[in-house]
């Protein structure tokens, strides 16, 4: 997946006014941004590295990043970064690529940082550095609301979607030789809930806090298993290891600093009302 597969870019601005306005889309789909804001071009009157960083995300992950029936696009993630970005001075710009395409875009220099509900595991710490755990999260397993599927025994010979790159896959490929089932993959996760409804695959492996929410907005599946032992971890904010270490600890700063004032707990409320 190549950076010029980005379907959406938002410009983020470090100032009051962000909150006021949301985030203004930049640009839509097709080439590559002609800013590219992923350079080196130092802003020394910030104290930043660069004068404006790219943070690569999800495309349909609610509740962290997702389009509203307005069309903004919004989330958990979105709202924390603008936040962080508010509290401590920097400018970035969020390109909503999907999941396996920011981390492609940060592994190949094409993005600063991804925030995109990443699971903060052993494998990944040997290749970027994570943030301060902002969310706490496990992966499950879901099917067609009333199917007959009610766990891992009932997958023998069938197939089974999950989402490229993620835990949610890792977790599958784990089970998939054990209980004889065969694995499709989806690089959206809102696409990958449809093959299920329409009964393509009878199950999918997705993480909890964003299959729970998608059920209570009517998704038509059902959780049927929970993994909370080994594909337990929380949501952090990424980038390679060694690289952007500036973003790093202003993103940690500015989470540390909207959990003590309450602004955490308010955007997490927002999307998920307590
Ligand atoms: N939390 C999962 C992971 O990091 C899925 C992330 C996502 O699909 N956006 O693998």
């Amino acid at each position: 997946m190549s950076y010029s597969m980005s379907r959406r870019q938002f410009v983020g601005i470090a100032s009051g006014a962000l909150a006021a306005t949301g985030l203004a889309l930049a640009g839509c789909g097709g080439s590559q941004s002609s800013s590219s804001s992923s350079s080196s071009s130092s802003d020394s009157s910030s104290g930043f590295s660069k004068s404006s960083y790219t943070v690569a995300t999800d495309t349909t992950f609610a509740p962290f990043e997702f389009t509203d029936a307005s069309g903004n696009f919004v989330g958990i993630d979105v709202d924390i970064l603008a936040k962080a970005a508010e509290l401590t001075g920097f400018k970035y710009e969020l390109n909503s690529l999907g999941f396996d395409a920011a981390v492609a875009a940060l592994e190949s220099n094409q993005a600063d940082a991804v925030i995109a509900g990443m699971s903060i595991t052993d494998a990944r710490k040997q290749k970027y550095d994570f943030s301060d755990p902002y969310y706490d999260s496990y992966v499950c397993m879901a099917v067609k609301s009333g199917s007959s599927i009610s766990g891992y025994e009932d997958l023998n010979g069938k197939t089974v979607a999950a989402k490229t790159g993620t835990m949610g896959a890792t977790c599958a490929e784990s089970l998939a030789p054990k209980y004889g089932f065969t694995l499709t993959y989806f690089d959206d996760s809102s696409i990958m809930y449809q093959d299920v409804l329409t009964g393509n695959s009878v199950a999918c492996f997705e993480d909890y806090p964003v299959m729970s929410y998608g059920i209570t907005q009517g998704n038509g599946l059902q959780i049927v298993t929970e993994e909370k032992d080994d594909y337990s971890t929380p949501y952090g904010f990424a980038v390679m290891k060694g690289k952007n270490q500036d973003l790093l600890s202003a993103f940690n700063e500015g989470l540390s600093k909207m959990k003590d004032s309450g602004d955490y707990d308010a955007i997490v409320n927002k999307y998920l009302k307590g």
